[in-house]
């Protein structure tokens, strides 16, 4: 048969490349990848024959094989499970298929250099991959069950690999390390030694369902030794809580997530009953790159009766829990059930209530019980939370109690919403937030002046989530969400009548003025009124309490929906030089073409202060610059 020679892709060498040099410490886990990957060619084949009955391949005993071989100083794994064709070990092991890796390799050579390298491999499938830790060459050898011809897949870790026909390819794969030379001084690493398997596999593989068995070569007695079976195989679902340990569920983790890292918390549920079901769900400690991305796969796998089903089965978590992972163990579904029938059954239906209802307690109780763990948890995930708020109304109480937010309170402790009510002043009767992109862009912004002249607290929402949901909710416990850039805000309490008479006459004394500006500004602004939210500011412009914000306007625009251009309101502060100047020039009927630019002027400086742009900046800039001439 013709050997042919292939390059790797360019990602997938930088990769080797770092497996090679390892920047790894624990290379132990090399063993758990390879093992990992056995099990799941092995659930495959069992349901692919599951499925079609007349594939022709053996399912009589599934299992992993390990082989050391001491002299040729080879460590070899085997599995009898579905296999590869000659296309797909090209397309499988000679690429990396994730979209994220460029930016992961990237992020993986700066955090190398920064010494953090380690916690971020694993979450890009370098699984396979992994063996160049300890080996200088692979070996490959495969047949796709129903296949006639195998596959020899090998490589140094270099540039290249090989792949090859055979014709004499048992079914399944098997994976042979040839290991790089003992280190004299780490005896513990040694892999040709049959006692560090048996430990590895132990404690990494463990929970595994198919047997791994290892044929041992000192024996005493004479014929062939049996082989051995090094896993309990059981299953760490369906077991209680006192006989699992943290780190066999974190090693169950780290085999479905591909995550290399502990997961953030652990959560068990087991549901008796009519409709049985067992699940082992984990919240990672970190979200993955391609959480906000089309093609992010969400959910956990789903077993009938120990019975492997499916990876990311969507229907058992709403898609705001889409970083959950784990394990749901059903007893009375069909083994052939499909997506579309779980989409509608009904039991699948409450599973997924119930499932989201213990995921959302487990956060409330991270968060009274371990706030640094919590803090992880919401920086994390905090962002794809909230998109639950909008779309699960039947746990925005639960996802609200949850929820956290920087504030003006505090720098850098956020609060939730029972801490903001709590500080509210005497007659405040809702909950204030102003929205934007950067906790700096909206901190200084003029609609923010009164409220910090008066002590009260704004929450600074910094997600384009935000105003969605802000929107969506509408008042926490009795108390109205209210956006300080939207509507009339009034924060003078009671008995504050002296103010209210003020009022009244600034608005005479500026009535004329703002009529006319409203009809110079009329293009962009349906409304010109005196502010009660500016202090220092000379003008801020805000939104009609229904209207869409600009923020939200454009996201509509992005997505393809045409949405009419909305009118804003400008509103002035009485109190500034400026305002006032302003006032005088138009009531002694000054230059009404220098007043008209005035007014532009002022506009586009209020657009500008709440990080938008002017509607025409090189004449802005010119009008600005002409201004400063003349005071020079
Ligand atoms: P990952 O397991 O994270 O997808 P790997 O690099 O370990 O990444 O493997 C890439 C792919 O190669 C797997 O997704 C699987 O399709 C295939 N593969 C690896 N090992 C085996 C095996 N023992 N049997 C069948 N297919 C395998």
């Amino acid at each position: 048969m013709t050997t042919e020679t292939f390059e790797f892709q360019v990602e997938a060498r930088q990769l080797l490349q770092l497996m090679i040099h390892s920047v790894y410490s624990n290379k132990d886990v090399f063993l758990r990848e390879l093992v990992s990957n056995a099990s799941d060619a092995l659930d495959k084949l069992r349901l692919e024959k599951l499925r079609d009955d007349s594939l022709d391949a053996d399912v009589s005993d599934l299992h992993i094989e390990i082989d050391v071989d001491k002299e040729a100083r080879t460590l070899t794994v085997r599995d009898n499970g579905i296999g590869m064709s000659y296309d797909e070990v090209g397309r499988l092991i000679g690429t990396i298929a994730n979209s994220g890796t460029a930016a992961f390799l990237q992020e993986l050579r700066e955090a190398q250099e920064g010494g953090g390298a380690e916690g971020l491999i694993g979450q890009f499938g370098v699984g396979f991959y992994s063996g160049f830790m300890v080996a200088d060459e692979v070996t490959l050898v495969t047949r796709r069950a129903g296949e006639d011809q195998g596959t020899r897949w090998s490589s140094r870790g270099e540039a290249t690999y090989t792949l090859e026909k055979v014709d004499d390819a048992p079914q399944g794969t098997s994976v042979t390390l040839h290991l790089k030379p003992a280190d004299p001084e780490n005896q513990l690493h040694d892999y040709t030694s049959e006692w560090t398997i048996r430990e590895i596999v132990k404690r990494y593989s463990d929970f595994i369902t198919w047997p791994i068995r290892m044929v041992p070569a000192d024996h005493d007695g004479d014929g062939a030794p049996a082989p051995e079976t090094l896993n309990s195989m059981k299953a760490l679902w369906a077991r209680s809580r006192d006989e699992v340990s943290d780190d066999e569920y974190h090693e169950l983790y780290k085999h479905i997530s591909h995550d290399w890292r502990e997961p953030l918390e652990t959560i068990r549920l087991q549901a008796e009953g009519t409709f049985e079901y067992q699940s082992l769900l984990f919240i990672p400690a970190h979200a993955p790159h391609d959480l906000f991305t089309r093609d992010f796969k969400r959910g956990v796998q789903l077993y009938v009766k120990r019975v492997f089903i499916m990876d990311d089965c969507e229907a058992l978590l709403p898609p705001y829990l889409r970083f959950v992972k784990g394990v749901v163990d059903a007893q009375d579904l069909s083994l052939n059930v499909s997506r579309e029938i779980l989409q509608q059954d009904r039991h699948i239906r409450m599973m997924q209530r119930r499932l989201t209802k213990k995921v959302l307690s487990t956060v409330k109780d991270l968060m009274t019980k371990d706030a640094e763990r919590y803090a992880t948890f919401w920086r994390e995930f905090g962002t794809v939370l909230k998109e639950g708020l909008v779309t699960d109304p039947d746990n925005r109480d639960a996802l609200l109690a949850v929820a956290s937010f920087a504030t003006t309170h505090s720098e850098d402790e956020p609060t939730t919403l029972a801490g903001y009510v709590e500080r509210m002043k005497d007659g405040q009767d809702a909950v204030y937030y102003i929205t934007g992109e950067s906790r700096q862009s909206i901190e200084n912004s003029p609609h923010l002046e009164a409220f910090r002249a008066k002590g009260i607290e704004v929450l600074l929402l910094t997600d384009p989530v935000d105003e969605v949901w802000a929107d969506a909710v509408g008042e926490y416990e009795g108390k109205k969400l209210r956006s300080v850039t939207k509507g009339e805000i009034d924060l003078d309490g009671e008995g504050e009548e002296k103010a209210g008479e003020e009022r009244e006459k600034q608005a005479e004394e500026y009535a004329g003025l703002l009529g006319w500006m409203r009809e110079q500004l009329d293009e962009d602004i349906k409304e010109v009124r005196l502010s009660t939210r500016l202090t220092v500011s000379p003008a801020c412009v805000v939104s009609d309490a229904h209207d869409l914000t600009p923020a939200l306007e454009n996201m509509y625009r992005a997505m393809g929906q045409e949405v009419p251009r909305t009118k804003r309101i400008l509103e002035l502060n009485p109190g500034h030089p400026l305002v006032k100047g302003l006032n005088q020039a138009y009531n002694d009927r000054a230059d009404r073409s220098e007043l008209a630019e005035s007014a532009e002027l002022l506009h586009a400086l209020a657009v500008l202060a709440e990080g938008g742009q002017p509607k025409d900046p090189a004449k802005f800039v010119r009008a600005v610059s002409e201004r400063l001439e003349r005071t020079l």
